[in-house]
């Protein structure tokens, strides 16, 4: 097959910003909209909508007559499979448009929207439809003369605000789980990366889901993320972004209906790699890969590499020779990996990170510049930082871009003490062959998800979230499903 040509298309795409409430596609209620620029270079993009709390309004009030109706949640979990299942379909069909589309609003390759970004979000609504029907409630064993149901009820109308680093991805998360339990959603995608979550709401609709059930309302955050989060009838706020922005979820719920809130929030993930393991090319490749995949813009990026003193001169080097395989190109060529960083704020802060690592005295391995200037997108050369000590700022700090710290240390016991001296707790990552150290380690490592031996397994039947200031909420897995439910209890007598 042809490779497209995905500037020719890019060209002729003419990306729809407006808001999508019960099926149809308006303008803000103030007509307002604001420019979204590529970040591949920097031109002009599309117009989106400046949705507020007017919008936010319209939206919660059409999703809760949705639910209200039973237009959704009264159908039998096999009926909404169905609809789910086609929903994933569509996303499939539509794949190299939702690719593009990722790729020129967020900067990523297009290699990966195409391989990664679409195929995950499809088969994670997939998963959620294919597990609704199979999922049982309870019976508590309670005496013979009543009866205990034990059972998980759709919660209503759920608010998801999510971030723009894999906005297909972290939409496709929430609305797996929310719509498969019956509830109604309205999305607040991030400013920074609309476009897919609009477009995936219209192809919801065209698979069959009753209106209203999913609106989607661009905007900003202090604007319609706020008055989402803060809205009477939202019951529950599925949120994934920074770990500042989480706060204000918990605040806005306190100040407002105390709805549930999940956090999914940020991360500064360590990797610790022991002496005593055999293939450390492996583990120099996968330590590479999974800092810069994405442009280093991923929570789960394990951007801290402990390294146990005797080998961290030879592992540095391996490492630095590895981030080469990452230097930045166009996005939307099909053989780059690295593409650009969302907006020149964050090539701002990610320079300002690089800056102060220098002067506190950091060595610079490699990178550590702006790249392709000259494109007016906002890349930055894969990073490597050797002799970081605990105390710096880009040993503790969440970074968002391509730049990794090595620490070292000589023992097991500094390992874990360095590795659990943040805030953060999304994931971990040991190298090891001795079994027991790898036992150990992993439970001592307070994070989420730890990985041995590899750093980039994922399946949709695990949990992924964090400990401490990464959050407390869980996506993905069975799990999930409890965040958008109730638990009921139902005492009948039968004596
Ligand atoms: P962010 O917190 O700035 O924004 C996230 C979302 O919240 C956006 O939609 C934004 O518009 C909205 N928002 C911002 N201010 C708001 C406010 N005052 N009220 C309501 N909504 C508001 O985060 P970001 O820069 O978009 O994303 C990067 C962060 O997301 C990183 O910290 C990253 O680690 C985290 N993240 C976490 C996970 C996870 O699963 N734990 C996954 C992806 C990203």
């Amino acid at each position: 097959m042809d490779t497209p040509d995905w500037h020719a298309r890019a060209a002729s795409l003419i990306p729809d910003g407006r808001i999508w409430i019960n099926g149809q596609r308006v303008a803000a209620a103030d007509g307002e909209t604001f420019a979204k620029l590529s970040p591949i270079n920097g031109a002009h993009l599309a117009h989106i909508a400046r949705g507020r709390a007017a919008d936010v309004d319209l939206a919660v009030a059409s999703s809760r007559q949705a639910f209200e109706r039973g237009s959704w949640v009264g159908q039998p979990p096999a009926a909404r499979k169905k609809v789910l299942l086609r929903f994933a379909e569509k996303l499939s069909a539509h794949r190299e448009e939702l690719a593009l589309l990722e790729s020129l609003d967020m900067g990523k390759p297009i290699r990966y929207s195409l391989s990664v970004d679409v195929g995950s979000s499809a088969r994670c609504i997939a998963w959620y439809a294919e597990a609704i029907d199979k999922v049982y409630d309870e019976i508590a064993p309670t005496g013979r003369e009543s009866l205990a149901l034990v059972t998980r009820e759709a919660m209503g109308v759920i608010g998801v605000i999510v971030p723009w680093n894999y906005p297909m991805i972290m939409a496709a998360w929430k609305l797996g789980p929310a719509l498969a339990a019956g509830n109604s959603v309205v999305m607040k995608p991030s400013e920074k990366s609309p476009l897919t979550a609009l477009r995936m709401a219209e192809l919801a609709v065209e698979a069959g889901l009753p209106e209203g059930v999913f609106n989607v309302v661009p905007g900003f955050g202090h604007e319609a993320g706020e008055a989402l989060a803060l809205h009477m009838d939202v019951d529950a706020v599925g949120f994934t972004g920074s770990t500042r922005v989480g706060r204000k979820m918990l605040e806005y719920a306190g100040r407002s209906n105390l709805k549930r809130v999940y956090n999914e929030l940020g991360g500064k993930s360590a990797n610790l790699v022991f002496a005593d393991f055999d293939d450390l090319e492996r583990a120099a490749v996968a330590a590479a890969g999974s800092m810069f995949f994405n442009q280093g813009e991923s929570c789960n990026a394990p951007s801290r590499l402990l390294v146990e003193a005797s080998i961290a001169d030879e592992f540095a080097a391996r490492v630095t020779a590895e981030a080469a395989n990452y230097l930045p190109g166009d996005p939307l060529d099909a053989k780059t990996v690295m593409g650009a960083l969302v907006d020149d704020g964050q090539l701002k802060t990610v320079l300002g990170y690089i800056e102060s690592g220098k002067q506190e005295g950091a060595r610079c391995l490699a990178g550590g510049e702006q790249a392709r200037s000259e494109t007016g997108g906002y890349y930055v050369a894969p990073t490597v930082f050797d002799g970081v000590r605990n105390d710096m700022r880009i040993a503790r700090e969440e970074i968002f871009g391509p730049v990794l710290s090595i620490l070292r240390f000589d023992t097991e016991e500094e390992a874990i003490a360095i590795a659990n001296s943040s805030s953060y707790g999304l994931q971990a990552g040991l190298w090891t062959d001795n079994l027991s150290r790898a036992h150990r380690v992993a439970r001592a490592l307070r994070a989420g998800t730890v990985h041995v031996n590899q750093y980039d397994e994922d399946d949709m039947t695990v949990p992924f979230g964090g400990y401490k200031q990464s959050g407390n909420g869980r996506d993905k897995s069975l799990h999930a499903l409890e965040k958008y439910t109730e638990l009921k209890t139902t005492w009948i007598r039968l004596g």
